[in-house]
C-alpha cells in the first residue's frame, strides 16, 4: 500500500489503542495502515478475561479475533485506521 501523504506526524508521537470490547477482528485496520502497525489474531487470555460477559459472547462469536499493534511505534497518526474501523474501536493517543 502506498504511503499516505496526510501522515504528517513523526512516528512515535501517537499510537493506536484498541477497544477490545468493540473490535470484531475483521482487519480493516490491517488493510488501510500504510505502516503495517496492526496484526489480527486470537485474543490473549488476559484481555479476554477483562471483557464483560456480553463482550465475551460477542468475542467468541468472532472466534476471539482482535487487532493488536505490535508495530505501534511506526504509527504516523494519519487517522486512516480510525476512519476505516467499522466498530469505532480505535483511538489515537499520545505514545
Ligand atoms: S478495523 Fe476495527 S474492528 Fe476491525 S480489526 Fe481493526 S480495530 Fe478491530
Ligand atoms: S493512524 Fe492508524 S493507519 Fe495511520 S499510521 Fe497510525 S496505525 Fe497506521
Amino acid at each position: 500500500m502506498p504511503i499516505d501523504a496526510s501522515c504528517k506526524q513523526d512516528h512515535g508521537v501517537f499510537k493506536p489503542v484498541i477497544d477490545r470490547g468493540r473490535c470484531e477482528g475483521k482487519a480493516k485496520c490491517v488493510e488501510v495502515c500504510p505502516y503495517d502497525v496492526f496484526d489480527v489474531r486470537r485474543m490473549d487470555d488476559a484481555d479476554f478475561a477483562a471483557l464483560s460477559l456480553l463482550q465475551k459472547v460477542k468475542s467468541v462469536a468472532h472466534r476471539r479475533k482482535t487487532a493488536y499493534t505490535p508495530r505501534a511505534d511506526a504509527c504516523h497518526a494519519c487517522g486512516l485506521c480510525v476512519k476505516a474501523c467499522p466498530e469505532d474501536a480505535i483511538r489515537l493517543v499520545r505514545a
